[in-house]
């Protein structure tokens, strides 16, 4: 079990631990009882907490990169020897299964290192202007002050991703965790306090209700960029809130991934990609595969294998031995997933193994396999669960259009021996990954993100740097 005294559960401002205006319950998933009571913030903590990073901005954003490389080094280092910890904490207060929970903290650490040292090479450039009698000289500078929210689903992961590029930049931030799971969100903020980031840089604050307050810090001119990672509904208020004072903002939204089989796929690897890409999480994933297309040649064939693999997942609370599929974050998120397999069988959707809400406490829902056709509703839903609703097609054109026939484009996945069709179907697709006969591409070092409506920049690799930095034009006569 989890040393409970390591739980920090107040706010973080100005470098110090505070209580704030009131406590909200934080939940284990898996049998509904409290872990702790966690701060909130009201408007005064959260005007402290801008306070602080815009008091802090100037000397951090002037602090040598190699020193901010370093702190983030040694957050890498102090995340990876308490990993164990903090993925029984992930595990307790999101529901996921402790393996996925490890998974999780190895890649959230990565993002520290992998932009500890993007820290110290950020480039400019220098040029002659066509002229001939000019210099193009280009910089790159911290935005400034950077408002940080971040989902339930990867509690580590998703705060990571932002603060490392965040720091590394020059940015100090106010980050605004899940309500649903804060604890890991402190965690971290905990590791990099002993890192050696100072007084003002990184400040966490938990408003309840979310929406009053961060539209409050949205309007506050100390504050510049958000980067925001949730639904694309919430996305949608949050950039009508901030085109009022013409704020950056960074984007990551829903998605709703297309799976592809197509009919010279290798069926065995299909299914066990599609056991990563769909089960990764119990399917809480924005890369989550949502809508599986297999050709219409070998769907029988896959459909059994994969509700086989799908019907021999133990589902246990997240932490006990040998669980495959843990909790979803509360029984209101469970429902939603039993609501919209329920739709799907009124209108016309057959159920090849799983389906049915488990009797006992806990937010517990099984692995779900349905066949259904193309124009089933639930293919238009974000599931979040552990469901995978398959549907038949012809032709390599036909699973193009079907993929394509959505308002999300985050990830797509195609599986097909023959490289140069996987590639040409990839090119086709409307999204900003496709992933080619693998179930999982998430990686610190390449551009994660997505087109159409699920969002707006990219996180990690090269790119995610400049999501804090601001491009500037030097013009000089010579
Ligand atoms: P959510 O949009 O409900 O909440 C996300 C964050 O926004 C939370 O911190 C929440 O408290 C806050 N929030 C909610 N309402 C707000 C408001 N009115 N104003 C300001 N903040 C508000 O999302 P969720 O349920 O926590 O997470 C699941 C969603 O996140 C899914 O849609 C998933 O696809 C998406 N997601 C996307 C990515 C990505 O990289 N594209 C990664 C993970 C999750």
């Amino acid at each position: 079990m989890l040393n409970l005294m390591l739980i920090r559960n107040q706010l973080y401002i100005d470098g110090k631990w505070v209580d704030g205006n009131g406590k909200v319950p934080v939940f284990d998933p898996s049998n509904g009882e409290v872990i702790t009571e966690v701060a909130t913030a009201g408007d005064s903590e959260c005007d402290a907490a801008v306070a602080a990073a815009h008091k802090a901005f100037p000397a951090w954003a002037k602090t040598a990169p190699r020193v901010r490389a370093e702190i983030l080094r040694k957050a890498f280092e102090l995340m990876i020897a308490e990993s164990e910890n903090i993925a029984k904490l992930i595990s307790m207060e999101n529901g996921k299964v402790l393996s996925d929970a490890k998974g999780e903290v190895a890649y959230a650490a990565e993002f520290f290192r992998w932009f500890s040292e993007e820290a110290v090479r950020i480039a400019g450039d220098f040029r002659h202007a066509p002229s001939g009698d000019k210099r193009i000289l280009v910089t790159h500078q911290p935005i400034g002050v950077s408002l940080l929210i971040t989902p339930w689903n990867f509690p580590a992961g998703m705060a990571t991703r932002k603060i490392g590029p965040a720091l590394a930049a020059g940015c100090t931030v106010i980050l605004k965790p899940a309500i649903e799971t804060p604890l890991t969100a402190l965690a971290i903020v905990d590791i990099l306090e002993r890192a050696g980031v100072p007084q003002g840089v990184v400040n966490v604050v938990m408003p309840t209700p979310a929406g009053p307050a961060v539209s409050k810090m949205l309007h506050d001119s100390r504050v510049v960029n958000l980067s925001f990672t949730g639904s694309t509904e919430v996305g949608r208020v949050l950039l009508k809130e901030a085109s009022d004072r013409v704020i950056r903002c960074s984007m990551e939204l829903g998605g709703n991934a297309p799976f592809i089989v197509l009919e010279d796929a290798d069926i065995d690897e299909a299914v066990k990609g599609l056991m990563l890409a769909k089960m990764r999480n119990g399917g809480a994933a924005c890369t989550a595969a949502n809508r599986i297309y297999v050709s219409r040649k070998i769907s029988q064939k896959f459909t059994e294998s994969f509700s086989k693999a799908m019907g021999a997942l133990k589902m246990a609370p997240g932490m006990s031995e040998g669980a495959q599929l843990g909790a979803s974050v509360s029984v209101k998120e469970r429902n939603k997933i039993a609501e919209l397999v329920d739709a799907a069988v009124k209108s016309g959707g057959k159920i090849e193994v799983g389906g049915k809400v488990p009797d006992g406490i806990g937010a517990f829902y099984p692995a779900t396999v349905l066949t259904v056709e193309k124009s089933n509703e639930i293919l238009k839903h974000e599931i979040f669960g552990p469901v995978a609703p398959i549907v038949e097609f012809d032709s390599d054109h036909e699973a193009i259009e079907l993929a394509n026939e959505s308002e999300f484009g985050l990830i797509s996945y195609v599986y097909s021996k023959d490289v140069k069709r996987a590639i040409q179907v990839s090119e086709a697709l409307q999204s900003g990954m496709v992933a080619i006969n693998r179930g999982l591409i998430s990686d610190p070092a390449a551009p994660f993100g997505g087109v159409k409506q699920s969002g707006l920049g990219r996180e990690g690799g090269f790119d995610g740097i400049h999501e804090f930095l601001e491009t500037k034009y030097l013009g000089i006569e010579i």
